[in-house]
């Protein structure tokens, strides 16, 4: 630190803006549109082009309860998004998402995504794990709306175009760098965002009234994860360094259909369309674990299993450490037309021929249910003198960098995609009914970019002796082993003590670009310091949470427990780049209350498929 303590000269260019979203997903994308198309005065910072943002990815669909193929209703989708979440998430916002999703499919198929059809000529939808008919009781039920294997694709293109016909400038290429807070009477408030330009190294200032944090998960935190490299969780680094807490952040998705070895993600699709898991004894085990979904049950019952499979010795391959996922009985045509795109990825990642061979899975890191703490308008909250629901004024967040929370403990396949849209949107309408366009902007506080450039900085000129990607493989592979689909006090706390070390490690951490021109040593560098702080946040909350529920599932505490454990966990960082790393908690109780009279709360009981 020493070389570079006293202030930084970087020139500084500022900007006033209504609303700034960082984030050019479908959930930053959505939210863009909706705040210009209000009439406010909108700019996007995304570091990297909109259309390869994770969201790009996305395979399999977007739920809602259209009723296309199979009989549906959102009382139906609202009972299966409880059960998924194992009654962590909050059932006023899940009541929103379930009641707009058809809306909210309705109006990107206006914006011009080529969903896939029936005969009829309507949106076909196909059948997705833990979503059922008549209020959880079965058969499965076609709710999935999907473009083939690439909704993601199609969503984020038809969104990117439309948000171009509304008056929002892009900073495209720009990395957010840390927040602006000021303390108001009232507590913390957010009044803007400093960025830096990746290709000239020029610092933005970007004074708002609305902050809208649309960064996406932070899956980078393991070794094997389906997630983009550029997944690094940045909003939720800046939020906790803002003083802020994340929520729910013990909760990792586990997808069932990772490609062994590579990661690379088969979508739950797969096994919609008819696909099967075996052991190495040629057995479709799900039966025994799940009699009734079998191989659509929720990923986090099905990833267990997998896992029991292979801890006790059924796993296939020389190392009987992956399960065969089967789609070799499925008609070519239909593979070919439905599901063209994992045929492709079985052909490069695993070097199989899908209509003949079965394809080598396991387990791999999917989706963070935790995040930014919000209500369903998309405003940020926090646990401020007892009240749990305590609104940050001029902060937002929306997307998987969010927690609503409609997950809650676990998230059901293709729900991730209808929350982008239905929140992106809900937070478009909120910071329009809140901010009047042409508002003028207060000064910004004298030290607003302070924090932001001495970090930048110091990452910049540091100097020891430890390569970024060497400490970031130490703490994906710690998290890997120790806060994974089993866990246990003894495993947890040993994967604590070394994370701890890890972390220390920042302190010695080598830098050896000094430029401002696309330096990506500097930029991979400010994204470990923030995922390894919602790494510390994940393990501790982890090891606090003496209970199974969802995707988190102690070998120690095998039961729920709602008695005790029906909170959301709060947890906040001190520190960064090394210093402090103690980890803060709290809880704040779940919403058991339902937005209207038309739903009726879903009363807790034990979660079977
Ligand atoms: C392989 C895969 C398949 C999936 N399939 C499905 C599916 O079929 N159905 C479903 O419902 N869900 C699916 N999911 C989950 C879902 O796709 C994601 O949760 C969702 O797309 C996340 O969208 P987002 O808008 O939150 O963020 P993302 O799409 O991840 O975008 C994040 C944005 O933030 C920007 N950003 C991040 N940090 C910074 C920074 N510091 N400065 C500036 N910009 C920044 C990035 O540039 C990017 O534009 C899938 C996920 C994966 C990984």
């Amino acid at each position: 630190m020493s070389e570079t303590s006293q202030q930084p000269a970087y020139k500084i260019i500022d900007h006033k803006y209504d609303t700034v979203v960082v984030g050019a997903g479908g959930s930053g994308l959505r939210a863009t549109m909706g705040s210009a198309a209000g009439g406010l005065r909108t700019a996007c910072i995304t570091k990297v082009f909109p259309t390869r943002s994770h969201t790009v990815a996305a395979q399999g669909g977007i739920a809602a309860s259209l009723g296309n193929n199979s009989p549906d209703h959102w009382t139906w989708h609202m009972y299966d998004t409880v059960k998924g979440s194992d009654w962590l998430g909050d059932q006023d916002a899940i009541e929103y998402m379930v009641r707009e999703a058809p809306q909210a499919v309705y109006e990107l198929e206006h914006a011009g995504v080529p969903f896939s059809r029936n005969d009829d000529g309507t949106i076909y939808q196909r059948p997705f794990g833990g979503h059922m008919q008549n209020m959880g009781e079965g058969p499965p039920v076609q709710r999935t709306c999907a473009a083939a294997d690439r909704t993601g694709h199609a969503m984020l293109h038809a969104l990117y175009q439309q948000s171009l016909r509304f008056d929002a400038d892009f900073y495209i290429e720009y990395f957010a760098l840390d927040l602006i807070m000021e303390d108001g009477a009232d507590g913390p408030v957010c009044r803007g965002v400093i960025a830096m330009c990746m290709e000239d190294g020029s610092i933005h200032r970007f004074s708002a009234h609305n902050v809208v944090l649309a960064t996406g998960g932070y899956g980078r935190a393991y070794f094997s994860c389906t997630s983009a490299h550029t997944c690094t969780g940045d909003g939720g680094g800046m939020v906790l360094r803002a003083g802020l807490p994340l929520q729910d952040m013990e909760f990792i998705q586990f997808h069932p259909t990772g490609i062994y070895g590579a990661g690379v993600l088969i979508t739950e699709g797969a096994r919609g369309e008819g696909g099967y898991l075996t052991n190495s004894e040629g057995e479709r085990f799900m039966e025994r674990y799940a009699p009734s979904a079998k191989d659509l049950a929720s990923r986090d019952v099905v990833s267990r299993s997998m896992a029991m499979e292979i801890r006790e010795g059924r796993g296939v391959g020389k190392e009987s450490d992956h399960i065969f996922l089967h789609l070799d009985h499925i008609d070519p045509n239909i593979l070919a037309e439905r599901l063209p795109g994992i045929t492709e990825s079985g052909k490069i990642f695993a070097g199989v021929d899908l209509t003949r061979q079965p394809l080598p899975v396991v387990p791999t890191v999917h989706y963070n249910m935790g995040g930014i703490p919000t209500n369903y308008h998309g405003e940020v909250i926090t646990l401020k003198d007892g009240n749990p629901d305590s609104v940050v004024p001029g902060l937002f967040a929306v997307g998987e960098a969010a927690c609503v929370s409609v997950h809650g403990a676990n998230r059901l396949g293709s729900n991730s995609l209808i929350d982008l849209v239905v929140f992106g949107r809900a937070t478009g309408l909120r910071v329009n009914e809140i901010t009047k366009p042409g508002t003028a902007h207060k000064p910004l506080p004298s030290d607003s970019a302070d924090m932001a450039l001495e970090r930048l900085d110091h990452f910049r000129n540091a100097a020891g002796g430890t390569p970024t990607a060497q400490i970031r493989l130490a703490m994906q592979r710690d998290m890997q082993a120790h806060c994974a689909v089993f866990r246990t006090e003894e495993l947890m706390a040993e994967g604590v003590g070394k994370l701890d070390t890890i972390y220390k490690g920042m302190e010695d951490i080598s830098v050896t670009d000094r430029s401002l021109i696309w330096n990506s040593d500097l930029i991979e560098t400010l994204e470990l310091d923030n995922l390894i702080s919602q790494a510390h946040c994940t393990i501790k909350s982890a090891i606090a949470r003496k209970e199974s529920r969802g995707a988190h599932a102690r070998e120690d505490f095998s039961d729920r427990d709602d008695e005790n454990w029906m909170k959301h966990t709060l947890s906040w960082f001190a520190g960064w780049g090394g210093k402090g790393g103690d980890v803060a908690l709290d809880y704040r109780p779940v919403h058991d209350f339902t937005l209207t009279d038309e739903a009726t709360y879903v009363e807790p009981k034990a979660r079977v498929y």
